[in-house]
């Protein structure tokens, strides 16, 4: 291939530069002609040793006498010249003598520059089409991708969601013959590091299937079309192999959501994202091919990639907890030769840690302990390590700041937790986390609302409640000074619930039974609206403050049991609130 491509430049630089030589050899020629006077040539003419007279318009003409020899004299531009000369047995030609040969190099040496030109495109355009194939883009699949389940520690419910997606891989005749649809695309969404393309990568390793995986900032590029070529390329490799998983990382470099100054660039990524998009609907069920796509961010994509048959499930990878962390802390000391080392500890210490910060915290462990020649990684190579890792910020200051805010974070969090146990039995609080996530930046809690039809005004006052849960929590621990920016999505949440109470569902006295937006016009005042739903909020949040009074032992022992495990589930907070109810 090179080769040929080698010759195809060398042909015309070897045809140009002899072209050129004999180009500038006639030129010389000619510059070593002598002038001669008219006078001399009319001698020249009598003597009959002219042979030839180059004829032509310009000011000089050329003569070539018998001998050879060429001189260039005035071009006398008298009438019947030629007759003249052709009367005396001289021979006449209308083009210079240089013409004729210079013509035939100067032509050559045009057409091997053009050729070469087209030889050096042709041959970039070889390698850009090299860059378009996606061999060169380490896309390349890794076949039987050597990674499982087991390689992805912790992350539970994260690996029990693509679980069917590798049953379907392995068997997707099993799933057509029901009918039933998988979903095409897959988006893992999570902080950095925590182990979505060891997921994908999983996931392929587990069926035994292909793993193609790109960027989405390759497919960014400052050609206009590049992009979609490559996704097709990408789309094209896979399904040349039958079944594969297709991974695109970082996804939101073309699947922003699209914004309303349009600009070169976006073009671009609109291009992309569509060629992306009709590859993804251009293969059916039956061939196994699944689409996972990874970003940190799912709320910046574009509702066109989230569509059903499109990247229709979300799977959410967020950061390991401390039963999560102890699992990855073991998984990368496995093969390592450690000794004294507390890895429970280790994973108390390491709150907030991803699992590509663990994995670094345990590499750099290990090349300390190489690097002294240790027989082990013990305990102060992890210390040592663990400054590493954390530089930047002075260790037991950020460790003191840490614990402080895992702490309101854990009281905020119980807070809701325990209302919600309280005044809404029927909802169950199925996770209580304090590892923060795309849910709530401290942590959240989350619960599974009852179905029904319609929510009574008990109900949006007792959600009101639980909204406030957080807030109440901190000023009852921390005191009035001390409530933080925490609660401002609850709040946020509260208002809107308070307002729709009073000016949409007639649950109000101000309003009554009249809707706001059907008032809007007039122009009613509203301090009396906003004053009601105060009053309302008000009132809901001092009960709040004394239910959590009453049940401060709960509160302090559940967020006991929160910060120590960080994560609590249902059947921790059941068991708990059962003990709660023999005391009572
Ligand atoms: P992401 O794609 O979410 O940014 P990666 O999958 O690239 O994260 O993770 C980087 C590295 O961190 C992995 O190769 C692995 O060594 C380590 N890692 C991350 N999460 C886990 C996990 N849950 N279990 C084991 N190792 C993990
Ligand atoms: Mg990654
Ligand atoms: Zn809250």
């Amino acid at each position: 291939m090179n080769k040929i491509k080698k010759k195809q430049i060398y042909i015309p630089i070897i045809t140009a530069v002899i072209s050129l030589v004999f180009l500038l050899g006639i030129n010389y020629n000619f510059m070593g002609t002598k002038d001669k006077s008219y006078v001399e040539f009319l001698n020249d003419m009598s003597k009959k040793k002219v042979s030839t007279v180059y004829f032509t318009d310009t000011p000089k003409i050329k003569v070539k006498l018998s001998d050879g020899k060429i001189y260039e004299t005035d071009n006398p531009r008298i009438d019947n010249f030629k007759e003249t000369l052709l009367k005396q047995g001289v021979e006449v030609s209308e083009t210079s003598p240089s013409d004729a040969p210079s013509i035939i190099f100067m032509a050559s040496f045009m057409i091997s520059i053009i050729s070469l030109m087209i030889a050096l495109i042709r041959s970039s355009n070889i390698t850009s089409k090299g860059m378009l194939s996606v061999d060169s883009l380490d896309a390349s699949a890794i076949e039987n991708a050597p990674f499982t389940f087991n390689d992805v520690a912790g992350n539970e419910e994260a690996k029990e969601s693509v679980m069917d997606i590798v049953d379907f891989l392995k068997n997707p005749e099993k799933y057509s013959s029901y009918g039933a649809r998988m979903p095409r695309g897959i988006i893992l969404y999570g902080d950095p590091g925590t182990g979505k393309t060891l997921l994908a990568k999983a996931v392929a390793g587990e069926a035994n299937v292909p793993f193609y995986a790109m960027s989405g900032s390759d497919f960014v590029q400052v050609y206009v079309g590049v992009g979609a070529s490559r996704i097709r390329q990408l789309f094209k490799k896979a399904k040349g192999h039958g079944k594969a998983v297709i991974f695109i990382d970082e996804i939101d470099a073309i699947g922003k959501k699209r914004d309303n100054s349009k600009t070169g660039g976006s073009d671009e990524r609109d291009q992309t994202l569509n060629a992306l998009l009709t590859e993804m609907s251009g293969f059916n069920e039956k061939e196994g091919i699944i689409i996972m796509a990874a970003t940190n961010r799912l709320d910046m994509l574009d509702e066109a990639l989230l569509r059903p048959g499109r990247f229709d499930r979300h799977i959410e990878v967020s950061l390991p907890d401390l039963t999560a962390r102890e699992k990855i802390l073991n998984l990368h000391l496995k093969n390592k030769p450690i000794k004294d080392m507390n890895i429970k500890e280790w994973a108390q210490k390491t709150a907030y840690f991803s699992g590509a910060k663990l994995e670094n915290l345990v590499n750099e462990a290990a090349i300390l302990a190489c690097k002294e020649e240790s027989k082990f990684i013990e305990n102060y190579h992890m210390d040592k390590a663990f400054s590493i890792v954390v530089a930047g910020y002075e260790k037991q200051n950020r460790d003191y700041i840490k614990e402080k805010d895992r702490k309101i974070t854990a009281f905020h969090e119980v807070g809701h937790a325990l209302v919600s146990l309280k005044m809404l039995p029927n909802e169950k609080v199925s996770k209580v986390t304090i590892i923060p996530s795309t849910k709530g930046a401290g942590g959240y809690t989350l619960s599974i609302p009852e179905d029904s039809l319609y929510q009574n005004k008990d109900y949006l006052k007792k959600r009101i409640m639980v909204l406030l849960g957080g807030r109440a929590a901190e000023e009852l621990i921390f005191g009035a000074d001390y409530i933080t920016t925490g609660a401002h999505n609850d709040l946020k949440q509260c208002t809107n619930i308070a307002f729709h109470m009073i000016t949409q569902y007639g649950m109000g006295e101000t309003i009554g039974l009249l809707n706001m937006q059907e008032l809007m016009n007039l122009n009613i005042n509203k301090d009396n609206i906003i004053n009601e739903c105060k009053e309302l909020v008000d009132n809901l949040y001092e009960e709040t403050k004394q239910l959590l009074k009453s049940e401060e032992e709960s509160l302090n022992a559940l967020t006991e049991k929160l910060l120590q495990k960080e994560t609590l589930h249902y059947e921790d907070l059941e068991m708990l609130g059962t003990v709660h109810e023999t005391l009572a």
